[in-house]
């Protein structure tokens, strides 16, 4: 497991890392998934004996429980994991990096450390049935009534909803104000009166979305993040991290795969037609500009940015270079196509789809680096 693709010249301590990281991991094999358990009960698993290990949230202060180490060191963990084929860290930095920069002192000492263990299982309820895209036009409500909060309403795509224990949910606050400073976060437990989920199967027989109906759900108000009317920057905080190409172990994922193209290209000289000979360069080319674009984001990050729009372009980047290389692995190994033989690569083709959906679509991302990071005149 050498030459990972962000090691940044690896300094001392974090070789170090790597090294005690390696070693913790021959010693805590991936366990095994039981038979029906279901995927997220598994992640659920390892991402507790991670945390046992002390590998989840380095980069979070020690007293929220987490490693007071940085970015880079959560990075080099999520690399090595996807190296050796290992489901990456859990993804919750996202959601992490939005109560720690919103939450109050006693909301990041209570919901971190349990959110870092495992112990909470966190689910993002943003989208609706006619909010995606427009997240500024969501229409589920939060009614103050005292020291409470009624909130009525329906999300959509509630990822996992029906394994998770909390919600980072967005509601209006003031169904008459502004669209962008009427919104609220809240940390809401699913397992509160009137909250009822529903998960929806989907083609390929998985059931990860689900419908979220809020009926008069009471909230406290000690439970809303952020002060009221300020869900939209954390909402945006939180995609912003979301859409990032760092900590997710997703360009050692590509790495390995683009080095199997690679191998294949060298191995079957000759017998493979021209035009995907060209498609492998292509992805190749995807993969390098990833690479670099990462590498970038980790000196800023390092240097203290927080993500900010331009997490669009790694997130349009990581799409381009996720979709096209899958495609690809489909034609270079067909046999990939037919039941039980190398499905997972067929599993990761068709999850390649929804990248250009998921955390906001690309024509999304399109529009925010346009008017966000490039300023262009726009007519709205
Ligand atoms: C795998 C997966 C997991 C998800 N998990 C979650 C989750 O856990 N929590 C959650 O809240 N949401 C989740 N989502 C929802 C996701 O954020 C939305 O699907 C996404 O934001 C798009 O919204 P929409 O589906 O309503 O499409 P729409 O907003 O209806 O868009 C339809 C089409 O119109 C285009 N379009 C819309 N507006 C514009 C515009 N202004 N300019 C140009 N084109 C435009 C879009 O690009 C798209 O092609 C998930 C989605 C997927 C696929």
């Amino acid at each position: 497991m050498t030459g990972l693709p962000l090691d940044l010249g690896d300094p001392t301590e974090l070789g170090e890392l790597r090294k005690a990281f390696r070693g913790w991991l021959a010693e805590h094999p991936l366990p095994q998934r039981r038979p029906d358990e279901p995927v997220p009960a598994y992640l659920n698993r390892w991402h507790r004996l991670l945390h046992s290990g002390g590998w989840v949230g380095l980069d979070v202060p020690p007293q929220y429980g987490g490693g007071g180490l940085s970015t880079l060191h959560q990075v080099a963990i999520s690399e090595e994991l996807a190296a050796c084929g290992a489901p990456g860290v859990p993804r919750i930095g996202y959601l992490a990096h939005a109560i720690l920069e919103f939450g109050t002192e006693e909301q990041r000492g209570r919901l971190l450390p349990r959110m870092l263990a495992g112990e909470d299982v966190w689910c993002q309820g943003f989208s609706e049935p006619g909010a995606g895209s427009d997240l500024a036009g969501l229409a589920t409500t939060a009614r103050r009534d005292g020291d409470h909060y009624v909130v009525r309403g329906q999300k959509l795509w509630t990822s996992y909803a029906q394994y998770s224990d909390l919600c980072l949910l967005l509601a209006r606050t003031d169904p008459s104000g502004p669209r962008h400073t009427s919104i609220s976060a809240f940390a809401l437990p699913l397992d509160r009166a009137g909250v009822t989920v529903r998960p929806l199967r989907a083609a390929n027989g998985d059931d990860e979305f689900c419908e979220l109906f809020l009926d008069e759900v009471r909230i406290e108000e000690s439970e809303r993040v952020g002060a009221e009317g300020a869900g939209w920057p954390l909402a945006m905080t939180t995609v912003s991290y979301e859409r990032n190409a760092l900590d997710t172990g997703h360009i050692s994922k590509y790495g390995l795969v683009v080095e199997r193209l690679r191998r294949a290209v060298r191995d079957r000289r000759g017998s493979l037609p021209d035009g995907l000979v060209s498609e492998v360069g292509q992805c190749v080319v995807d993969y390098e500009v990833l690479v670099a674009h990462a590498r970038r984001r980790i000196a800023e990050r390092l240097d203290g940015q927080v993500a900010g729009p331009e997490s669009s372009i790694d997130k349009l980047l990581m799409t381009r270079a996720e979709q096209r290389l899958y495609e690809t692995a489909l034609k270079v190994f067909p046999e990939a196509l037919l039941e039980g033989q190398s499905a997972e690569l067929f599993g990761e083709y068709l999850y390649s789809r929804a990248a250009s959906v998921y955390g906001g679509t690309s024509q999304i991302q399109r529009n925010i680096i346009a008017k966000r990071v490039l300023r262009l005149p726009s007519g709205d």
